[in-house]
């Protein structure tokens, strides 16, 4: 059978008053993809979500669900089910009779709908609980509750506004693997709002990274953790450095940046090669880094090309591996991320001053993108 739940936005943009929450979004999400909308608060997913639902319609643009403009529908009619936060179950009602319910709703006969409830909390292997309240529920368990009462109605799409903030760290990761297997299970597509950035890279097929009411990348979850477009992805992300310099000269596909440190990097330069004098912006995965100690700070730079020096601030014990952050002469925070067994044969420790490095060919081009995120406030710290 072929799959459903293809969902195409065009040209999707919504002002509420003078705010624009959507700014002309255009997107593919293909049939039975796990797709995250991902991004700080303010920058627009719930209303996304929302225009994808029907619970608010768009100023101008269309919403497509298999082909078909749903503008003007109502949520049951487009094929989509929500799933809220907080699950929103009826705590006077069973198990049974709040998956029942949106049958209940559809005028369904009793016995039909106490049939299919059955079956589908089955398929949740909740069939067991069926006359329990959700009080006398785990959290995971009124999960899997909350979506069985979504997927009754049979839906295409199936959205999810941030279903995992209320559960504890624990719970949340065990959830969202949970949530995984569900939609693989179902084979229908999830759109699944978080300002999570490690949610949304281990659930999802394709993750959308917003900003301002626009999409500043949507590519699958490696790609945008790998080969981030953008100067804002790669800081919103995190797990990068994201450095920048002037181009002095190009050479052999690659731009030779001095940055005012007094640092020289090279940069992949692609089809278009930069102009001398323009600025251009990399990142640097903080996994890629090398480091060790200056025995000597005050002695002259060896002018190793790709890579700075800086003073220790921190280290920090993760387990596989040790996060050094590293301050930069004008105050930039650099980090990296060492193996644990690599780290612990050369230790550095706080105020030691350090040279980090990096093979040229770990260095990712960026797109420079001014965001008002700020980076003290996200960013996976991997
Ligand atoms: P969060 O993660 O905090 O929930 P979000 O990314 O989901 O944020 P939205 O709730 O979609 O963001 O809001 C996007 C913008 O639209 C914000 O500037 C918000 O203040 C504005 N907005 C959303 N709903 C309304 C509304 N009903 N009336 C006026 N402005 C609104």
């Amino acid at each position: 059978m072929a799959q459903t739940g293809g969902i195409e936005l065009a040209n999707l943009t919504k002002r509420f008053g003078d705010t624009l929450a959507i700014d002309s979004v255009s997107m593919t999400v293909p049939p039975g993809t796990y797709c995250c909308l991902l991004g700080p608060s303010g920058c627009g997913k719930t209303t996304l979500l929302r225009m994808i639902a029907g619970h608010d319609e768009p100023t101008a643009g269309d919403v497509r669900i298999d082909g078909q403009s749903v503008l003007g529908l109502p949520p049951a009619e487009r094929g989509t089910a929500m799933m809220f936060q907080s699950y929103a179950l009826f705590p006077h009602l069973t198990c049974l009779d709040n998956v029942a319910f949106n049958l209940k709703v559809r005028g369904v006969a009793k016995a039909a709908r106490r049939k299919q409830a059955h079956e589908m909390l089955d398929r949740v292997q909740m069939d067991g609980f069926a006359d329990r309240v959700p009080a006398e529920l785990s959290g995971g368990q009124q999960q899997r509750i909350a979506l069985a009462r979504s997927l009754i109605t049979n839906p295409k799409v199936l959205l999810l506004d941030e279903p995992l903030s209320a559960l504890d760290e624990f719970l949340r990761l065990q959830m969202r693997g949970n949530l995984r297997q569900m939609q693989n299970e179902f084979g229908i597509t999830f759109v699944h709002v978080t300002h999570t950035q490690m949610e949304a890279i281990a659930v999802a097929d394709l993750v959308v990274v917003m900003d301002h009411g626009q999409i500043d990348q949507a590519d699958r979850a490696r790609a945008v953790y790998d080969t981030p477009r953008t100067t804002y992805v790669a800081r919103f992300i995190g797990g990068q450095n994201v450095l920048s310099g002037k181009v002095v000269a190009v050479e052999n596909g690659a731009a030779i940046l001095d940055d005012a440190r007094g640092n020289r990097f090279t940069v992949p330069t692609g089809d278009t090669a930069p102009g001398t004098g323009e600025t251009r912006y990399l990142s640097i995965r903080r996994d890629r880094i090398e480091m060790e100690k200056l025995a000597d700070p005050s002695a002259a730079r060896d002018g190793t090309v790709n890579s700075v020096v800086g003073k220790v601030w921190m280290t920090e014990y993760q387990g596989t591996w040790v996060k050094v952050n590293i301050t930069l002469p004008d105050g930039e925070e650099f980090v990296a991320n060492i193996d644990d067994g690599r780290f612990f044969a050369n230790p550095v420790h706080e105020g030691d001053m350090v040279l980090a490095r990096w093979p040229a060919e770990s260095v990712h081009p960026l797109e420079h993108r001014e965001s008002s995120f700020d980076t003290s406030r996200g960013g996976m710290h991997t």
